[in-house]
């Protein structure tokens, strides 16, 4: 298929300094959790986004110097000449499809904890991240910095910059976003220094141009030289001379960097989730730089559709589509807009999945591309698959994303495949939870398998089947895969921190019960250990229906695993602004005449609330009736040649849709597979010359 005219525009090539990209598509630095440590992960994975059509495709964070270490958060070095040789894998990967590679050098300053080199952290006036959660909280305050200090950071910044060239690179960072050094110099709060470096705009701006100029220096006109900058908090300080300090900053810099990468400040608001953003989100505070400076300017906002990129560069916007998001999700985005085949875009959901992997300190995750980090690991391609390695008929039970994942990648292997589902819409859990507030972008996860499948002749999609062990054994496929889901419990959560002990009662109900129609009387009460989202957009959701609702959870905060996909600061403000009343470190143990009897987690002090219905969202278990059934007649399924039954996704191990999809998805990989070829080979850094 031919490209749509209307998108040329994207395909145009992009003047960079010294060197040129070959279309606007521009994938950004972000943290993959592939370090050093995993080198020829890191390179597939970058080279599969080349491939797929991205003119430029970036490093995530890359320490210049042992001062700046996140561990145990994964991050990548470029301290020496093997991290050289390290990176050059990926520089090598990216050039040889085409497009130009980009390394993000950065200093984590004051935001980060040096606990491996134990080296004490730097920054500009001695103030500290002092984080709300655990997860980033520490106990080292950082030294200030002392003019030896300022000369070493600008030393170090060179000193790695010419290591870039020499790995390969073509585009070079300056980073003064996301509370790291540079960006710790521009904000008052972390800056209160007297010297040439704090005080007026100017000053303040003073590292970040040294900081550019040793770097043009460095790679003496070899490589781009770009500007990485977060603007929302200055762009919210009053300047004496510009519109805000952000034009300040922007006005005093604007010819300097070969490139302008703009962002927001901190991960919830530059990656926010769906849930609480919608695409181009950044605009409103980005949308200045490009009529201060000529020099191209790039920047993210979870873009998918090719409408909207288009939109933003005609309304001089950006000059760059940057893409960190909607990359992992669809490696082969550009590729697909070039050919005509826009609806093949895998849209990104929004989910933050894949930041939370960065967080776990893991390869990236992807809900809606489960090929993703595994492009070396197990040899998965987003958009290849081995064909049918036999003439097997697999029939797959139940269309959530498992089922739907599974089907669809059997389906494009060439199998013949049937598709079960007991009720008369496809989507499994999806159909509910796409329907609460905010999560009406995750039916991409339906749309895009369902617009995929339409397409495949050899795929049987049946609606309204609830099939029990007897079907089974009449229709006799060779394979049997059971991805009938998994089912809420009543169970509540005992002191040792394990679901435990039913609570039974025509008030007590699960979100299963919510999404099947159940009448709820108020007040409500959503008790939640299970600490990701269902919790607190069920009490979104009641709210807006009209009911009083409480939320209450074991955990010290709302939606308390949230803070890795960058949810927990919004989905605080979305609960307070519904009204509900938040009980966090509290237990429910009993619920009898319209009170619940909570006790405190740690202290079991007594708490009485007024509840006429409990909705307890905590354990899930695998809805293995068809799968007891199955077993129990073993040896008729044998007799019928039925040479295997699995259970995939949730009817295996209840988990996130993430985990439902990667399932469906590896079963379809390793059907008929060499099981001694199959497994994931284990990444090793490379041998140490020095
Ligand atoms: P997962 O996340 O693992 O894909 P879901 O709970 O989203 O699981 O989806 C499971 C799907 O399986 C549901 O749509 C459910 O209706 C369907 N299902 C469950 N049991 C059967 C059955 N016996 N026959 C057909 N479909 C079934
Ligand atoms: Fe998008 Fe979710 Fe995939 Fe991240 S994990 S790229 S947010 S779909």
């Amino acid at each position: 298929m031919a490209r749509n005219p209307r998108y040329d525009i994207l395909f145009e090539p992009v003047r960079i300094g010294p060197v040129t990209a070959r279309n606007r598509f521009y994938a950004v630095p972000h943290a993959a959790g592939m370090t050093n440590a995993m080198p020829h992960m890191r390179a597939a994975f970058r080279g599969t986004k080349a491939q797929g059509g991205w003119g430029v495709v970036c490093s995530g964070y890359v320490s210049i110097d042992p001062g700046s270490d996140d561990a145990p958060l994964p991050y990548a070095t470029l301290w020496d000449e093997d991290d050289v040789r390290s990176h050059a894998l990926m520089t090598e990967a990216v050039h040889a499809h085409g497009a130009l590679a980009g390394v993000e050098l950065w200093h984590g300053g004051g935001s980060v904890m040096n606990r491996s080199t134990r080296l004490p952290p730097l920054s500009p006036s001695g103030t500290a991240w002092m984080a709300t959660h655990v997860n980033f909280m520490g106990n080292q305050r950082p030294k200030v910095m002392d003019a030896a200090d300022i000369r070493a950071l600008i030393a170090s910044q060179a000193a790695a910059a010419r290591r870039a060239v020499s790995a390969g690179f073509d585009i070079v960072y300056v980073y003064a976003g996301m509370g790291y050094l540079p960006y710790e110099f521009l904000l008052p709060e972390w800056n209160r220094r007297s010297d040439a470096y704090g005080g007026s705009v100017p000053n303040r701006v003073r590292i970040v141009r040294e900081l550019l100029e040793a770097t043009h220096e460095a790679v003496g006109g070899k490589c781009a030289v770009a500007l990485r900058i977060s603007l929302e908090e200055l762009r919210a300080r009053p300047s004496e001379t510009e519109a805000s300090e952000a034009h300040e900053v922007v006005a005093l810099l604007k010819d300097l960097p070969d490139l302008w990468d703009v962002k927001l400040d901190s991960s919830p608001t530059d990656c926010a989730p769906s849930r609480f953003a919608a695409e181009g989100s950044h605009e409103g505070i980005v949308d200045f730089v490009k009529k201060i400076t000529d020099r191209p300017v790039v920047g993210v906002g979870r873009f998918t559709s090719p409408d909207t990129m288009v939109s933003q560069i005609r309304r001089g916007v950006l000059d760059l589509i940057g893409a960190a998001r909607p990359s992992i999700a669809d490696p082969f985005l550009p590729r697909k807009i070039d050919e005509g085949r826009e609806h093949d875009i895998r849209e990104c959901i929004g989910c933050n999945i894949c930041i939370s992997s960065w967080h776990d300190g893991v390869p990236v995750r992807c809900t809606q591309n489960p090929t993703i980090g595994e492009e070396w690991r197990r040899g998965w391609h987003p958009e290849r698959i081995a064909p049918a390695a036999s003439n097997a008929a697999v029939l797959v039970v139940g269309a959530g994303p498992a089922g739907l994942e599974c089907a669809l990648s059997l389906g494009r292997r060439g199998y013949e495949v049937t598709l079960a589902e007991a009720t008369d819409e496809l989507g499994g859990r999806l159909r509910f939870e796409t329907r609460l507030p905010g999560l009406a972008a995750w039916g991409r996860v339906l749309d895009w398998r369902r617009g995929q499948l339409e397409r495949l002749a050899n795929v049987n999609v049946y609606r309204g089947n609830r099939l029990s062990a007897a079907d089974i054994l009449e229709l006799a496929p060779t394979h049997v895969v059971l991805a009938t889901g998994a089912r809420w419990t009543r169970l509540l959560y005992s002191p040792l921190e394990v679901p435990a002990g039913e609570l039974a009662g025509p008030d007590v109900f699960t979100p299963d019960d919510v999404a099947a129609g159940a009448r709820l009387e108020s007040p409500v009460v959503v008790y939640d250990y299970d600490n990701y989202y269902m919790g607190s957009v069920l009490a979104e959701h009641l709210a807006r229906e009209g009911h009083s609702v409480s939320y209450v959870t074991p955990a010290g905060h709302a939606s308390a695993w949230s803070i890795m996909s960058n949810e927990q600061p919004q989905v605080h403000r979305a609960l307070f602004a519904c009204g509900i009343a938040l009980h966090t470190l509290a237990r429910v143990v009993g619920l009898a005449r319209g009170e619940l009897h909570l006790e405190r987690q740690f202290t079991s002090v007594p708490l009485v609330l007024p509840c006429a219905s409990l909705i307890i969202v905590g354990a899930r278990l695998a809805e293995d009736t068809l799968q007891r059934a199955l077993a129990a007649r073993a040896d008729e399924l044998s007799a019928a040649a039925v040479r295997s039954v699995t259970a995939i996704g949730d009817a295996l191990a209840p988990g996130a849709i993430v985990h439902a999809v990667y399932s469906g998805h590896r079963y379809a990989r390793e059907l008929d597979a060499d099981p001694d070829s199959s497994g994931a080979r284990r990444d090793a850094p490379l041998p140490r010359l020095a």
